[in-house]
């Protein structure tokens, strides 16, 4: 019997859906469906000092935006208060976890002293049950924490999928705490009951959490649950090979929404920040969840490239249709106060610069002067404004008045003004393109002019002849 896959996303909420969070989920999920296996949500809210519903939200928008849909879930670690408890009490039952009632105070002595002796800071075992050994009198008024009896000998070791063998001496480890002295669970405790209760076969996650794993196998193997499997993903540094941080400007995930990446470009781009299938560097939810694999992770920290994004993203625009950027177009100026419905049909401007812009924020102001009551500044007007070219655009407009509304028949009208003229193209179209759009490049002329309309044209060039 081969056993379903199953892998699971455990944010922490205390802020937004980042980059780095936003590559975990990706992997876990990519896996998943690659295995026809299940993908799980849990929502690690146990501080609740800095977790907040707000950062919930966020979380589960940037899931849906990016369209990584889970299988189980929302699971929140604070509804499962009592299964915890429940576990620590059967540990403290079969002496895999001991009460602990050493003082803060003591603590901090202890360590004190360690350092002092130029030793590494560790709880001493006091309280640790051993056959043969007296335990001190438990005092007056203190309430205990719970600790993990973790393995005194041997080591523990498990071979990470990205990063290989890694082995840590139990020596090194301490006698986790797994309950504090109200009750409530810690950490790494909830995260190995969560794994091991929803039977999680691929622990996917970022590499910060290495040092936790080798206590989470002693918990697990001391529960006599199956390990799951561990893969540590490198971290993403920023652009400039710093660990990416507020400092690179979009790190949260809606970010990239509002700063107009379409979410296919975004998984794509994700997808590569440390995977590979050979040399593709685009392609598709399918082709991913049909290549994703384990193997093909760098252990080595992934590099931020915004123009590699850009990239990809241009690329995905040129791919949507235009009604669908049509549509975010429209809302996107509708937010700057600009209705597209008192002018030329979006769709066809759309046309026009879904070639040229690499963002949908690009697009929207691409195609905004359309709809705006452009004024060309009086320096442009100044330079391009010319006797010669308001002759040449007078005689431009009595022509755009008579002939059929096509691309070449606009076309031959403005070779046929050059012509009376002697001008060359530019000398025709920069000061058309000036007053139409208040700008010196555009797309081709004859098809602005064309998508503009007739009306809106005359109208913007016969105010400045
Ligand atoms: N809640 C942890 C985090 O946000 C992830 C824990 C895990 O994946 O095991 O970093």
């Amino acid at each position: 019997m081969t056993t379903q896959i199953r892998t699971r996303f455990a944010p922490s909420p205390t802020g937004f859906l980042h980059i780095g969070g936003a590559r975990t989920a990706l992997f876990s999920w990519a896996f998943a469906r690659r295995h026809g296996g299940q993908f799980i949500l849990r929502v690690e809210d146990t501080d609740v000092a800095r977790s907040t519903p707000e950062a919930v939200q966020a979380i589960i928008d940037g899931m849906k935006w990016l369209e990584l849909d889970w299988d189980e879930g929302p699971f929140y670690q604070m509804q499962r208060m009592d299964r915890y408890k429940e576990v620590v009490a059967q540990m403290l039952a079969s002496g895999a976890a001991y009460y602990c009632y050493t003082t803060p105070e003591e603590l901090d002595a202890l360590r004190e002293a360690q350092r002092g002796r130029g030793e590494k800071p560790r709880y001493d075992g006091r309280w640790r049950p051993e056959a043969g050994k007296t335990l001190p009198t438990q005092p007056a008024g203190v309430k205990p924490v719970v600790r993990f009896r973790n393995p005194a000998e041997g080591s523990v070791h498990w071979v990470d999928l990205v990063k290989g063998r890694i082995e840590f001496a139990n020596s090194e480890l301490d006698d986790l705490i797994i309950a504090r002295p109200d009750g409530t669970p810690t950490y790494n405790f909830c995260v190995v009951v969560d794994d091991w209760d929803m039977q999680i076969t691929h622990v996917i996650r970022g590499d910060d959490h290495v040092n936790n794993t080798p206590r989470q196998i002693n918990i697990l193997r001391a529960l006599g649950a199956d390990v799951p499997q561990y893969a540590h993903l490198s971290m993403i540094l920023g652009d400039d090979g710093q660990k990416l941080s507020k400092r690179h400007g979009a790190v949260s995930v809606m970010q990239y929404s509002d700063d107009g990446y379409l979410p296919d470009a975004v998984i794509n781009y994700l997808a590569r920040l440390g995977w590979s299938h050979g040399d593709d560097e685009v392609f598709s939810r399918e082709q991913l969840t049909e290549w994703f694999d384990l193997d093909h992770i760098t252990p080595s920290a992934a590099q931020f490239n915004t123009e590699k994004l850009n990239w990809l993203n241009a690329h995905y625009i040129k791919q949507t249709p235009d009604a669908v950027l049509a549509a975010d177009a429209a809302n996107r100026l509708a937010h700057r106060g600009v209705n597209p419905e008192q002018g030329p049909a979006l769709e066809t401007v759309i046309a026009l610069y879904k070639d040229r812009i690499a963002t949908l924020v690009e697009l929207a102001d691409a195609v905004e002067p359309v709809y705006l009551d452009i004024r060309p500044s009086d320096e442009l007007l100044g330079q391009h404004m010319t006797e010669t070219s308001k002759a040449a655009l007078a005689e431009l407009i009595e022509a755009f008045g008579n002939c059929e509304w096509s691309r070449e028949a606009i076309s031959a009208a403005i070779k046929a003004v050059m012509k009376n003229h002697g001008l060359k193209m530019p000398q025709v179209a920069i000061p058309l393109r000036v007053l139409l759009l208040g700008m010196t490049q555009t797309p081709a002329i004859d098809a602005l002019v064309e998508v503009m309309g007739r009306e809106l044209v005359t109208r913007r060039v016969r105010a400045y002849l």
